[in-house]
């Protein structure tokens, strides 16, 4: 068993040992903690437990073992190697959600009030952005959306409605993998006294580690690529403003009740501990997979931040350790190709989500989103042949050989 403060140099190691604690009944693995609440010894140690004097769990739905091993892990590898404004460590606090988007939830509604906006980019996560449209103007805020790739625009955005109290960013993004820069979208938000989010689900923090360049929160969907195995729904709030994360955040995220659970967090720990050979292998595919695609006849485009023809290219290369294993490509025959190609498949996976084990391949325009207007569709760049792909750690070959006589 790793000490505390054992000075990890790899990021695996860290992922297998950090946040890990030594059982009381000497079991290997974190047991699941399958119980609602937690006893007291006395009614006195009931207070002390209630006011915080004394450390240890009340209520699940407030923390248990297993969540705080998960929340733990993810923010040491949401730190690994990040050093705050003192030159020291950074320290993060983890907040594990039942979800992205309750996770997200707690986000806003912890740091907006009545009368905020919050300014971000085009190609959101769908529920994400339906939180922004539907949700938070019947709460009186708003959500000012501008292309965050140009800073110049991001500028003009924040003169022009000063009541922006958050910058919400995602990168890389869907269905084109368009990325915005972190870093000098942190510097200029924090100009205008603005506070920074950022969505690293499609990254993780073994690619892309936003506090590094100056998030002030960070969010995951941690049924994604954190977890790996598609085996569950989850989510987790970061943020480094200790104080806050610990009253208010905590308070909130409370309140609103998106906790996770013990087996849902038991299975995340256990999968993140491969986050970095599963996103070596991915990544590693995707750019093949990308490179046979696009020089492919039937294949009109191919969007993946690691091919030098992707306008997000250089940025990536620059933020991220690989460009990820998200990829979509565009079908020249449009519509009627897209649906042929999906049941051609063989081994890949038709369905939506990302991050598994497998390849995963969706078409948006039959499916996900079948009942958005096209004309609406296609302003998100979801075109008629558009194929999104999750790629998965089968061997290349194989991937590469179903895609071939599919795409025959
Ligand atoms: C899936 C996803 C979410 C939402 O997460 P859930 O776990 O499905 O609630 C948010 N952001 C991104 C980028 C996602 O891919």
């Amino acid at each position: 068993m790793a000490e505390r403060n054992f000075p990890f140099t790899g990021f695996s190691s860290l992922a297998i040992h950090a946040g890990h604690e030594h059982d009381p009944k000497y079991a290997h693995l974190t047991p699941i903690y399958a119980s609602s609440t937690y006893v007291f010894d006395d009614a006195e140690q009931g207070m002390r437990r209630f006011s915080g004097e004394e450390p240890g769990y009340i209520y699940s739905r407030w923390g248990n073992p297993n969540m705080t091993e998960a929340e733990e892990k993810i923010a040491a590898m949401e730190t690994f190697g990040v050093h705050n404004d003192q030159g020291s460590q950074m320290q993060v606090k983890a907040i594990l959600h039942a979800s992205g988007m309750a996770a997200i939830t707690t986000l806003l509604l912890a740091n907006l009030t009545k009368g905020d906006k919050i300014l971000s980019h085009f190609s959101l996560y769908g529920g994400t952005q339906d939180l922004m449209n539907r949700l938070l103007p019947s709460l009186g805020m708003e959500a000012v959306i501008a292309d965050l790739r140009d800073l110049e625009k991001a500028e003009d955005a924040l003169k022009q409605h000063p009541d922006v109290k958050m910058v919400y960013l995602e990168t890389p993004a869907n269905p084109t993998i368009q990325c915005v820069d972190i870093e000098a979208l942190s510097t200029l938000a924090h100009r205008y006294g603005k506070i920074v989010a950022c969505d690293n689900t499609f990254a993780t923090p073994y690619l892309q580690q936003p506090f590094r360049f100056g998030a002030d929160f960070v969010v995951h969907s941690t049924t994604k690529f954190l977890n790996g195995h598609g085996t569950l729904i989850g989510g987790v709030l970061l943020g480094k403003d200790l104080e806050f994360m610990n009253t208010h955040a905590t308070k909130i995220h409370r309140m609103l009740g998106g906790n996770s659970n013990a087996f849902d967090a038991f299975l995340l720990v256990n999968g993140m501990k491969t986050l970095e050979i599963r996103m070596e292998r991915h990544c590693h595919n995707a750019m093949d997979v990308a490179t046979f695609l696009e020089s492919h006849h039937a294949v009109a485009k191919v969007n993946y931040n690691g091919l030098p023809t992707h306008p997000d290219h250089l940025l990536a290369m620059r933020q991220m350790r690989h460009a990820g294993a998200m990829l979509s490509f565009e079908m020249k025959g449009g519509l009627e190709a897209g649906v042929q190609l999906m049941n051609q498949l063989k081994m890949c996976t038709r369905t939506v989500s990302l991050g598994t084990c497998d390849t995963l391949m969706c078409h948006p325009a039959s499916m996900t989103h079948a009942s958005v207007p096209r004309e609406d569709r296609l302003k998100y760049g979801i075109s008629d042949g558009l194929i999104r792909v999750s790629i998965g750690m089968e061997n290349i070959a194989d991937i590469l050989n179903d895609l071939e006589q599919a795409l025959h």
